[in-house]
Protein backbone atom coordinates (compact mmCIF):
# COMPACT_ATOMS: atom_id res chain seq x y z
CA UNK A 1 0.00 0.00 0.00
CA UNK A 2 1.33 3.34 -0.72
CA UNK A 3 2.67 5.76 2.25
CA UNK A 4 1.29 9.18 2.75
CA UNK A 5 4.44 10.73 1.19
CA UNK A 6 3.80 9.49 -1.89
CA UNK A 7 0.24 9.77 -2.38
CA UNK A 8 0.38 13.92 -1.46
CA UNK A 9 3.12 13.85 -4.38
CA UNK A 10 0.99 11.99 -6.86
CA UNK A 11 -1.51 14.36 -5.82
CA UNK A 12 0.39 17.01 -6.48
CA UNK A 13 1.28 15.96 -9.70
CA UNK A 14 -2.26 15.44 -10.80
CA UNK A 15 -3.36 18.60 -9.57
CA UNK A 16 -0.54 19.83 -11.73
CA UNK A 17 -1.50 18.33 -14.31
CA UNK A 18 -5.57 18.82 -14.31
CA UNK A 19 -4.45 22.66 -13.99
CA UNK A 20 -2.00 22.73 -17.02
CA UNK A 21 -4.68 21.17 -19.13
CA UNK A 22 -7.67 23.62 -17.90
CA UNK A 23 -5.22 26.24 -18.65
CA UNK A 24 -5.24 27.05 -14.85
CA UNK A 25 -2.64 28.22 -12.15
CA UNK A 26 -2.26 24.84 -9.59
CA UNK A 27 -1.81 27.80 -6.83
CA UNK A 28 -5.67 28.49 -7.73
CA UNK A 29 -6.25 24.96 -6.18
CA UNK A 30 -6.03 24.02 -2.67
CA UNK A 31 -6.01 20.55 -1.27
CA UNK A 32 -7.96 20.27 1.93
CA UNK A 33 -6.55 16.70 3.56
CA UNK A 34 -10.16 15.51 4.83
CA UNK A 35 -8.98 13.37 8.09
CA UNK A 36 -12.66 12.43 9.28
CA UNK A 37 -11.78 8.89 11.17
CA UNK A 38 -8.51 8.55 9.87
CA UNK A 39 -6.16 7.58 12.56
CA UNK A 40 -3.89 9.95 14.27
CA UNK A 41 -0.23 8.37 12.84
CA UNK A 42 -1.39 9.14 9.33
CA UNK A 43 -2.64 12.59 10.35
CA UNK A 44 0.62 13.19 11.90
CA UNK A 45 2.44 11.95 8.48
CA UNK A 46 0.63 14.20 6.33
CA UNK A 47 1.62 17.10 9.04
CA UNK A 48 5.18 16.10 7.90
CA UNK A 49 4.77 15.96 4.81
CA UNK A 50 3.73 19.66 5.11
CA UNK A 51 -0.11 19.38 4.35
CA UNK A 52 -1.40 22.53 6.48
CA UNK A 53 -5.17 22.26 5.07
CA UNK A 54 -7.44 19.75 7.02
CA UNK A 55 -11.50 19.25 6.76
CA UNK A 56 -13.43 17.35 9.36
CA UNK A 57 -17.10 16.82 9.25
CA UNK A 58 -18.33 16.42 12.65
CA UNK A 59 -17.16 19.17 15.55
CA UNK A 60 -16.47 16.65 18.10
CA UNK A 61 -13.93 14.95 16.48
CA UNK A 62 -12.35 18.01 15.38
CA UNK A 63 -12.03 19.48 18.61
CA UNK A 64 -10.12 16.31 20.18
CA UNK A 65 -8.09 16.02 17.04
CA UNK A 66 -7.27 19.49 16.49
CA UNK A 67 -7.20 21.58 19.51
CA UNK A 68 -3.75 20.49 21.00
CA UNK A 69 -2.29 20.53 17.45
CA UNK A 70 -3.05 24.14 16.75
CA UNK A 71 -0.03 25.29 19.82
CA UNK A 72 2.56 23.12 17.01
CA UNK A 73 1.13 23.96 14.15
CA UNK A 74 0.15 28.09 13.97
CA UNK A 75 0.08 27.75 10.25
CA UNK A 76 -3.09 25.16 9.87
CA UNK A 77 -5.81 25.69 8.21
CA UNK A 78 -9.49 23.68 9.07
CA UNK A 79 -12.85 23.77 7.14
CA UNK A 80 -15.95 22.44 8.36
CA UNK A 81 -17.26 20.34 5.69
CA UNK A 82 -20.14 18.20 7.44
CA UNK A 83 -23.13 19.50 8.16
CA UNK A 84 -23.70 21.97 11.58
CA UNK A 85 -25.98 21.65 13.67
CA UNK A 86 -27.21 25.06 15.49
CA UNK A 87 -26.28 24.17 18.99
CA UNK A 88 -22.56 23.61 17.71
CA UNK A 89 -22.15 26.64 16.01
CA UNK A 90 -20.34 28.43 19.08
CA UNK A 91 -17.82 25.61 18.98
CA UNK A 92 -17.64 25.40 15.20
CA UNK A 93 -16.64 29.04 14.93
CA UNK A 94 -14.04 28.85 17.59
CA UNK A 95 -12.49 26.26 15.72
CA UNK A 96 -12.51 26.27 12.29
CA UNK A 97 -11.11 28.69 9.68
CA UNK A 98 -13.26 28.11 6.70
CA UNK A 99 -17.15 27.03 7.12
CA UNK A 100 -18.18 24.94 3.62
CA UNK A 101 -21.56 24.00 4.67
CA UNK A 102 -23.91 26.96 5.06
CA UNK A 103 -27.23 25.27 4.15
CA UNK A 104 -29.72 27.01 6.10
CA UNK A 105 -31.28 29.94 7.19
CA UNK A 106 -31.24 29.28 10.72
CA UNK A 107 -27.64 28.34 10.76
CA UNK A 108 -26.40 31.71 8.54
CA UNK A 109 -28.39 33.11 11.37
CA UNK A 110 -26.39 31.40 13.99
CA UNK A 111 -23.08 31.60 12.57
CA UNK A 112 -23.52 35.35 11.86
CA UNK A 113 -24.35 35.62 15.78
CA UNK A 114 -21.61 33.97 16.73
CA UNK A 115 -18.45 35.51 14.23
CA UNK A 116 -19.66 38.97 16.02
CA UNK A 117 -19.15 37.93 19.61
CA UNK A 118 -16.03 35.72 18.88
CA UNK A 119 -15.14 38.32 16.74
CA UNK A 120 -13.91 35.83 14.11
CA UNK A 121 -15.16 36.64 10.53
CA UNK A 122 -14.65 33.54 9.04
CA UNK A 123 -15.04 32.80 5.25
CA UNK A 124 -17.89 30.68 4.67
CA UNK A 125 -19.52 28.90 1.20
CA UNK A 126 -22.83 27.71 1.07
CA UNK A 127 -23.95 24.04 0.16
CA UNK A 128 -26.14 23.57 -2.56
CA UNK A 129 -27.81 20.28 -2.66
CA UNK A 130 -26.71 20.03 -6.85
CA UNK A 131 -28.65 16.96 -7.18
CA UNK A 132 -31.62 17.55 -5.75
CA UNK A 133 -31.15 14.46 -2.96
CA UNK A 134 -33.81 14.21 -0.55
CA UNK A 135 -31.59 13.57 2.31
CA UNK A 136 -28.89 15.21 1.27
CA UNK A 137 -28.01 18.21 3.12
CA UNK A 138 -27.41 21.85 1.27
CA UNK A 139 -29.69 24.15 -0.29
CA UNK A 140 -31.97 23.53 -3.16
CA UNK A 141 -30.86 25.20 -6.71
CA UNK A 142 -33.89 27.22 -6.26
CA UNK A 143 -33.53 28.57 -3.29
CA UNK A 144 -29.59 29.66 -3.80
CA UNK A 145 -30.04 33.47 -4.11
CA UNK A 146 -32.73 33.90 -1.46
CA UNK A 147 -30.23 31.88 0.77
CA UNK A 148 -26.89 33.94 -0.40
CA UNK A 149 -29.36 37.41 -0.09
CA UNK A 150 -30.08 35.99 3.80
CA UNK A 151 -26.47 34.90 4.54
CA UNK A 152 -25.26 38.57 2.91
CA UNK A 153 -27.84 40.51 5.42
CA UNK A 154 -26.49 38.83 8.39
CA UNK A 155 -23.35 39.92 7.61
CA UNK A 156 -21.97 36.37 6.54
CA UNK A 157 -18.95 36.65 4.82
CA UNK A 158 -19.80 34.00 1.97
CA UNK A 159 -17.02 33.51 -0.41
CA UNK A 160 -18.05 30.64 -2.83
CA UNK A 161 -20.13 27.25 -3.26
CA UNK A 162 -19.63 23.42 -2.11
CA UNK A 163 -21.50 20.23 -3.70
CA UNK A 164 -21.17 16.86 -3.65
CA UNK A 165 -22.64 15.66 -6.59
CA UNK A 166 -25.26 12.40 -6.31
CA UNK A 167 -22.90 8.98 -5.89
CA UNK A 168 -23.13 7.54 -9.64
CA UNK A 169 -24.06 10.03 -11.56
CA UNK A 170 -21.65 11.61 -13.67
CA UNK A 171 -19.99 14.82 -11.63
CA UNK A 172 -18.89 17.20 -14.28
CA UNK A 173 -22.17 18.45 -15.46
CA UNK A 174 -23.09 19.19 -11.46
CA UNK A 175 -19.96 20.77 -11.27
CA UNK A 176 -20.48 23.00 -14.81
CA UNK A 177 -23.67 23.97 -12.42
CA UNK A 178 -22.13 24.97 -9.60
CA UNK A 179 -19.80 26.92 -11.02
CA UNK A 180 -22.31 28.54 -13.27
CA UNK A 181 -24.11 29.19 -10.00
CA UNK A 182 -21.09 31.06 -7.93
CA UNK A 183 -20.53 33.03 -11.55
CA UNK A 184 -23.91 34.17 -11.62
CA UNK A 185 -23.33 35.40 -7.85
CA UNK A 186 -20.07 36.66 -8.47
CA UNK A 187 -18.35 34.19 -6.31
CA UNK A 188 -14.91 33.15 -6.40
CA UNK A 189 -14.60 30.12 -4.41
CA UNK A 190 -15.76 26.25 -5.77
CA UNK A 191 -15.69 23.52 -3.54
CA UNK A 192 -15.51 20.46 -5.31
CA UNK A 193 -13.61 17.26 -6.12
CA UNK A 194 -12.58 14.55 -3.86
CA UNK A 195 -11.35 11.68 -4.19
CA UNK A 196 -12.58 10.26 -7.62
CA UNK A 197 -13.56 13.13 -9.25
CA UNK A 198 -10.91 16.11 -8.35
CA UNK A 199 -9.19 15.93 -11.56
CA UNK A 200 -12.89 16.67 -13.64
CA UNK A 201 -13.43 18.98 -10.94
CA UNK A 202 -10.49 21.33 -11.40
CA UNK A 203 -11.20 21.27 -15.42
CA UNK A 204 -14.94 22.57 -13.99
CA UNK A 205 -13.05 25.14 -12.18
CA UNK A 206 -12.70 24.10 -8.81
CA UNK A 207 -10.47 26.58 -6.57
CA UNK A 208 -11.36 24.15 -3.31
CA UNK A 209 -10.82 20.05 -4.03
CA UNK A 210 -11.57 17.65 -0.51
CA UNK A 211 -9.50 14.66 -0.93
CA UNK A 212 -10.03 12.12 1.99
CA UNK A 213 -8.93 8.32 1.01
CA UNK A 214 -7.26 9.05 -1.64
CA UNK A 215 -4.86 11.31 0.50
CA UNK A 216 -4.84 8.82 3.77
CA UNK A 217 -6.14 5.59 2.59
CA UNK A 218 -9.08 4.01 3.35
CA UNK A 219 -10.81 5.03 6.21
CA UNK A 220 -10.82 2.19 8.89
CA UNK A 221 -14.72 0.85 8.99
C1 LIG B 1 -15.61 12.43 3.40
C2 LIG B 1 -15.74 13.64 2.61
C3 LIG B 1 -14.82 13.94 1.58
C4 LIG B 1 -13.66 13.03 1.21
O1 LIG B 1 -14.12 11.89 0.58
P1 LIG B 1 -13.09 10.87 -0.14
O2 LIG B 1 -13.94 10.14 -1.11
O3 LIG B 1 -12.54 10.01 0.94
O4 LIG B 1 -12.06 11.69 -0.80
C5 LIG B 1 -14.99 15.12 0.89
N1 LIG B 1 -16.00 15.97 1.16
C6 LIG B 1 -16.89 15.72 2.13
C7 LIG B 1 -17.97 16.70 2.38
C8 LIG B 1 -16.80 14.55 2.88
O5 LIG B 1 -17.71 14.31 3.83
Amino acid sequence: MPDIASRIKNLRQNIQSAADQAGRSSDDITLVGVSKQQPENRIDDALGEGLRVFGENRVQEAEQRWQSRRNDFPDLHLHLVGPLQSNKTDRAVALFDVIETVGRKKIARYLAREMTKQDRRLPCLIQVNIGREGQKSGVMPDKLDDLYQYSMDQGLNITGLMCIPPLGDDPAPHFKQLAKMADELGLDQLSMGMSNDYRQAIKCGATIIRVGSGLFGPRPT
